[in-house]
C-alpha cells in the first residue's frame, strides 16, 4: 500500500545509476575502487553494460568513443584522485576532438573536505579545462539535474566531455525513494539552419567555382550527413577529400574521390566547402604554400567560434551539418547545373591519382624481406571486410594505413585525431566492439597499432579477452617510434655499453614477440615476416569468430613513406 511504498529507501549508487539510465547510457567504462564501486553495481542492475578496464586513460578513450559512434554519451567512471587524473587524457582527447562524453568521478566524503583525506584533489577544477561543463551536485536529491545538464551540454552546440564529482557519502546514503525526481532523458540537439542569404551565396560560390573541391571532415560523420553530402556530390558531380575520420562519409572507393591527390587537390582548388573540418594541422590551417592564396572557403559547421579560424571565409554556413547541406541542395536544385566531368582539374586530379597509386602500388609489389609498410597494408586491404571499424594509431602506421585501407562506411574509422593522441587504439577498438555487438552482430574491428602505439595500453589486451571481443589486432612492429633496429645492430650498439647511455631514444626492444601478450589470455597470436604468413594468419583470424586475435608483423626496422611534396609537419613552409 502506499504508505508502505513511501518507506521504500534506496541507496545513493541506485539513484545515480538510475539518473544516467534514464539520459539513456548504455555504456560505462571504468576501474571500481572506493568510493565508485556500487555504483557500476547498481548500474549493472539496472541493465547498462560495465565494462571493466585496466587503466583509466583507456576508459576514458573507450567511452568517448561511444558518444562519437551513436550520439549520446558515454560514460566514464573512475575512483577520486589518481583514477580521476588518469582519465584526464581522455577527456582532453574527447574535448578536442569535439566527442561527447561524460565522466564520474568519486571523491573524497564532503564532511572530509580540504582535510587531506584519502586521494582528495581539487577535481570539478581540474576537469574544467578539459570540459564545457563540469560540478558537483550538492546533494543526492540534485544528481539527476546535474546528470541531465551534464548529458545535454555533452551533445548540444559543438559537442564536448563533461564531469560529474560524486562525494563518497552519497554513494552508501540510503534516500527514500519520492524523495527523488529523475529528469526526462534530454532530448537529440535542436537542429539549426544557415542563414538563407547565406546559402543562396555558397551556392553561386560553388557554381562559379572553375577547380571546386569538398572536403568531408569528421564533423559530418558525427553530424549523420552521409546521405545528403553523398547526393551533393553525386549530383553535383564534385570532386571530396575526406579527412581522416571523414573517410567513409562517401565511399572511399567512390569515382569522385580524390584522396590519392590530396595535396594537389588542397593546392589548386580555387573554391573549397568545408563540412565539418576545422583548418588546424591537419589541413595544414587553410594557407600557402598548401594552398591556393585566393582560394575561396565556405565553412559549415555548428560552432560559430570555429567560423574564420585562419582564414577569412568566403562564405560561412552556420549549422547542422545535415540540415544545411539539405539546404544547399535544394538552392542549387533550383537552375539545372553541374560541375563538367571533362574539366581539365578533373583531369589534373585524374592523373594525379593514377601515379600516385602506381607508385604505392609499386612499392607494395616489393619481394624484398623484412616487407615495407605498403605490402602489409595492400596486404591487409585485399582481405578487410567491407562493414569492419578500422581503428588505426602510430605514425607511418596510421599515415600509410590510412591511405591503403578504404572505408566504405561512415565512423567506422578511428584514430589518433585532432589531438594526435597515442595510446586510443585498444580503448577506442572495445567501444567499437561493444556498439558491433549491440547494433551489427557479426561485425568485426580492425585494430592497426604501430608496436610503440599497442604499448600505451597494451594490457587492454586482457579487457578484449575478458569479454571475447571480435577484434583482431595488427601490430605494425619496426621495433620502434618512427624506425628502430635490426637486433644485430642492437647487439653490436651493447657490447661496450649501457643500454640507457647508447640506446636511441626512438628503440624499442627488436622482435618483441607482442602476440604473446594475446596468447597468455587465451586469445590466438601470430608472429609474422613474409607476405604468406600474414595472408594466413589473417585469413585465420577472420574465419575465427570465437576468439580475438593479435597479429605481429615483422617490418623493416628502416622501412618508410614514399617521398612527399610536402611533409605534413613542417613549419618551414607554413
Ligand atoms: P576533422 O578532424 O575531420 O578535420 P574536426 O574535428 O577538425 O574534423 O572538425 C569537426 C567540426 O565539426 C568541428 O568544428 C565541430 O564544431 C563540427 N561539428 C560537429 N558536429 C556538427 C554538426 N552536427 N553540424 C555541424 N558541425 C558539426
Ligand atoms: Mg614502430
Amino acid at each position: 500500500n502506499f504508505a508502505e511504498r513511501s518507506e521504500e529507501q534506496v541507496s545513493g549508487a541506485t539513484v545515480i545509476a538510475q539518473a544516467l539510465k534514464t539520459q539513456d547510457v548504455e555504456y560505462i567504462f571504468g576501474i571500481v575502487g572506493i568510493p565508485v564501486t556500487e555504483i557500476a553495481i547498481a548500474a549493472q542492475q539496472l541493465g547498462i553494460k560495465y565494462i571493466g578496464m585496466r587503466n583509466e586513460q583507456a576508459a576514458c578513450y573507450a567511452a568517448s568513443a561511444i558518444g562519437y559512434l551513436t550520439g549520446r554519451p558515454g560514460v566514464c567512471l573512475v575512483v577520486s584522485g589518481p583514477g580521476l587524473i588518469h582519465a584526464l587524457g581522455g577527456m582532453a582527447n574527447a574535448n578536442m576532438n569535439c566527442w561527447p562524453l561524460l565522466v564520474i568521478g568519486g571523491s573524497p566524503e564532503r564532511n572530509q573536505e580540504t582535510m587531506g583525506a584519502f586521494q582528495e584533489f581539487p577535481q570539478v577544477e581540474a576537469c574544467r579545462l578539459y570540459t564545457k561543463f563540469s560540478a558537483r551536485p550538492s546533494s543526492i536529491e540534485a544528481v539527476p539535474f546535474v546528470i541531465e545538464k551534464a548529458v545535454r551540454s555533452s551533445i548540444y552546440g559543438r559537442p564536448g566531455a563533461c564531469y560529474v564529482d560524486i562525494p563518497a557519502d552519497f554513494v552508501n546514503l540510503q534516500v527514500n525513494v519520492n524523495s527523488i525526481k529523475y529528469v526526462e532523458r534530454c532530448m537529440s540537439p535542436p537542429i539549426s539552419m544557415a542563414e538563407t542569404s547565406a546559402v543562396c551565396t555558397a551556392a553561386s560560390v560553388i557554381r562559379s567555382a572553375k577547380q571546386p573541391l569538398l572536403i568531408i571532415g569528421k564533423g559530418a560523420a558525427y553530424a549523420h550527413a552521409e546521405e545528403s553530402i553523398q547526393k551533393l556530390v553525386e549530383r553535383y558531380k564534385l570532386p571530396f577529400l575526406p579527412t581522416p575520420m571523414g573517410k567513409g562519409v562517401v565511399p572511399d572507393n567512390h569515382p569522385y574521390c580524390v584522396g590519392a591527390a590530396r595535396s594537389r587537390a588542397l593546392q589548386f582548388a580555387d573554391v573549397i566547402v568545408l563540412f565539418g573540418a576545422r583548418l588546424n594541422w591537419i589541413l595544414h590551417f587553410g594557407l600557402p604554400p598548401r594552398y591556393q592564396p585566393d582560394v575561396k572557403f565556405i565553412q559549415v559547421d555548428i560552432c560559430a567560434e570555429e567560423l574564420g579560424n585562419n582564414v577569412k571565409p568566403a562564405v560561412t554556413l552556420l549549422g547542422d551539418i545535415n540540415a544545411v547541406t539539405k539546404q544547399l541542395l535544394e538552392e542549387l536544385d533550383k537552375t539545372p547545373w553541374q560541375y563538367p566531368p571533362e574539366s581539365k582539374w578533373w583531369k589534373t586530379l585524374r592523373e594525379k591519382m593514377k601515379s600516385n597509386e602506381a607508385a604505392s602500388k609499386e612499392l607494395a609489389s616489393k619481394k624484398s624481406l623484412p616487407m615495407n609498410y605498403y605490402t602489409v597494408f595492400y596486404h591487409v586491404q585485399e582481405q578487410l571486410p567491407r562493414d569492419c571499424f578500422v581503428v588505426s594509431e602510430g605514425a607511418n602506421t596510421m599515415d600509410i594505413g590510412r591511405t591503403v585501407l578504404q572505408n566504405y562506411l561512415p565512423r567506422h574509422r578511428l584514430d589518433a585525431g585532432t589531438f594526435g593522441t597515442m595510446g586510443v587504439g585498444l580503448g577506442f577498438a572495445i567501444a567499437a566492439a561493444m556498439v558491433a555487438k549491440d547494433r551489427s552482430p557479426g561485425q568485426r574491428i580492425i585494430c592497426v597499432e604501430g608496436d610503440s602505439a599497442f604499448g600505451f595500453s597494451g594490457m587492454e589486451v586482457e579487457t578484449i579477452c575478458r569479454y571475447n571481443l571480435p577484434i583482431i589486432l595488427l601490430v605494425v612492429n619496426n621495433n620502434g617510434i618512427y624506425q628502430g633496429f635490426d637486433s644485430d645492430t642492437w647487439k653490436e650498439m651493447l657490447k661496450f655499453q649501457d643500454a640507457a647511455s647508447v640506446v636511441p631514444p626512438m628503440c624499442l626492444l627488436p622482435n618483441s614477440h607482442y602476440e604473446q601478450v594475446m596468447t597468455a589470455f587465451g586469445g590466438k597470436g601470430y608472429f609474422v615476416q613474409t607476405p604468406e604468413e600474414l595472408q594466413r594468419s589473417l585469413r585465420q583470424s577472420l574465419a575465427d569468430t570465437t576468439k580475438p586475435s593479435l597479429i605481429n608483423i615483422m617490418i623493416e626496422p628502416q622501412a618508410t613513406r614514399k617521398t612527399q611534396d610536402f611533409h605534413w609537419l613542417t613549419r618551414s613552409n607554413m
